[in-house]
């Protein structure tokens, strides 16, 4: 079973400015994207570890 299928979820990216650019990093395994969109699909494809948000 897909880990996440449907619309990608932004929620969980965070966002962080490095010499005025703001990119965007995966919270499971720390890799930085400068796309949002890219980091969401990474991250929610993320099997660094368990998803925290199911708790
Ligand atoms: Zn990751």
């Amino acid at each position: 079973m897909p880990f996440w299928e449907g619309p990608v979820w932004e929620g969980m990216v965070a966002e962080t400015e490095r010499d005025g650019e703001t990119w965007y990093e995966c919270e499971m395994c720390g890799m930085l994207f400068d796309d949002r969109e890219d980091a969401a699909t990474h991250e929610a494809n993320c099997d660094d570890e368990d998803p925290t948000y199911i708790q």
